[in-house]
């Protein structure tokens, strides 16, 4: 792989996935044109719930990366753009397994310390003391106090106008219909207004990318994971950080409401929320902080994560085909992971060699 300094790149996709690589690759100069099919930040990235977990032996040293990276980077975008992303550092309360047994998440615990997290392991009467709004059935907890949440249509939309003023063009309502090829190289998408040439183009496009793969011959196995959630207002008792366990959360946003997430069910494409749905997080509701009953029930929506056939990420460049970069498959993750997915997919492209830190997640491994 050589390096594409100068080059003309286009990205496909404009969640924050697609709006975090045209920033970085902005502000380093670089030429870059983003094409998104509807308004930006629309799919995964305007239904996620945005918290930003400290990260675990699960995400590892890329999540780090991630976690480390973001307070300069709300920082640099809030300045660049003129725009809020709706941070919220509350810091996550995280709760030990519904069987109570507590040394999985110790371990993690270990590991976050290992890396220099800041948790603190709190039961008994601190734990009530910390967040008076738990269910007397919660014993123990990990605080992962740097934590938090941002809203991530806002992070995406941030990074877009950043990315513009730092010269790059953004394209919305602008479909990607195809890839223009010549031999092995990717040269261009096709779009309903014709061709935008390329020396790279970048596939974000979430849950989609693998149809877009597809008309270049390419394995991109992605798949739609539907989640539901619901917010609430006017809780008789406050919130005061994010609680999270087993995949489920409760979550102070900063406008006051209280979001509740998320199911992981697999509709295809469709998005609806469903009975079981909202029952599945009322219930969530009641495990966790049962006083939060008194709430009002202001909204409920949903939104298609962008899985993996082995649940990672993909990130690289597409095997057999140059110009062709993939960043897609980030599932659960895509908020905490778009800071460091955007750095590195960056210098990537710019200097011709991938960073160890992907190698985790290169697209090689389905081809
Ligand atoms: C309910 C829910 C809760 C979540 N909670 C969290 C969380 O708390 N923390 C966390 O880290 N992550 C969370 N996530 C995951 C995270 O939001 C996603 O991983 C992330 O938003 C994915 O971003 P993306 O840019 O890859 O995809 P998307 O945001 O889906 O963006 C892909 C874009 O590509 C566009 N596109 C598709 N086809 C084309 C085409 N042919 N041409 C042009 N554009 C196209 C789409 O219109 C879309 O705008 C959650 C997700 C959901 C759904």
């Amino acid at each position: 792989m050589s390096s594409t300094q100068g080059a003309n790149i286009v990205i496909i996709g404009g969640g924050i996935i697609g709006c975090a690589i045209a920033y970085e690759l902005a502000k380093a100069g670089e030429r870059v044109t983003l094409l998104e099919r509807n308004a930006l930040a629309q799919e995964a990235s305007w239904a996620s719930a945005g918290i930003i977990s400290s990260p675990g032996p699960g995400s590892g040293e890329f999540g780090l990366r991630s976690f480390r990276r973001y307070p300069a980077l709300i920082a640099a975008v809030e300045e660049t753009s003129g725009m809020r992303v709706g941070w919220n550092q509350t810091g996550e309360t995280a709760l030990i397994g519904a069987d109570n047994d507590p040394r999985p998440l110790q371990d993690v615990m270990e590991w976050q310390r290992r890396h220099g997290l800041h948790v603190e392991w709190l039961e008994g009467a601190a734990l009530r003391e910390h967040e008076p709004v738990l269910s007397p059935h919660i014993t123990a907890a990990i605080y992962e106090r740097d934590a938090g949440s941002l809203r991530v249509h806002m992070m995406a939309q941030a990074l877009a106008r950043a990315a513009t003023n730092h010269g790059a063009t953004i394209r919305e309502y602008t479909p990607a219909l195809g890839l223009e090829t010549a031999g092995d190289r990717v040269t261009g998408v096709r779009t309903p207004e014709g061709i935008v040439g390329a020396d790279v183009v970048v596939l974000a496009a979430g849950a989609w990318s693998k149809g877009i793969g597809e008309l270049a011959g390419l394995n991109v196995p992605t798949l739609p994971v539907h989640g539901q959630m619901l917010a609430i207002a006017d809780p008789p008792v406050p919130l005061r950080t994010v609680v999270a366990g087993g995949g489920m959360y409760l979550l102070p946003r900063a406008d006051g409401t209280i979001a509740v997430g998320a199911t992981v069910d697999y509709p295809g494409f469709a998005k609806r929320v469903t009975p079981t749905g909202v029952n599945a997080l009322i219930a969530l509701v009641e495990r966790f902080a049962p006083a939060l009953n008194g709430a009002r029930l202001v909204q409920t929506w949903s939104g298609l994560r962008p899985g993996s056939a082995d649940g990672a990420p993909i990130i690289g460049p597409a095997p057999h085909r140059d110009g062709l970069w993939i960043a897609t498959g980030h599932f659960r993750g895509g908020a905490l992971l778009a800071a460091a997915t955007g750095e590195l997919v960056a210098a990537g492209i710019r200097s011709g060699t991938v960073d160890p830190l992907l190698a985790p997640f290169t697209p090689a491994r389905f081809a």
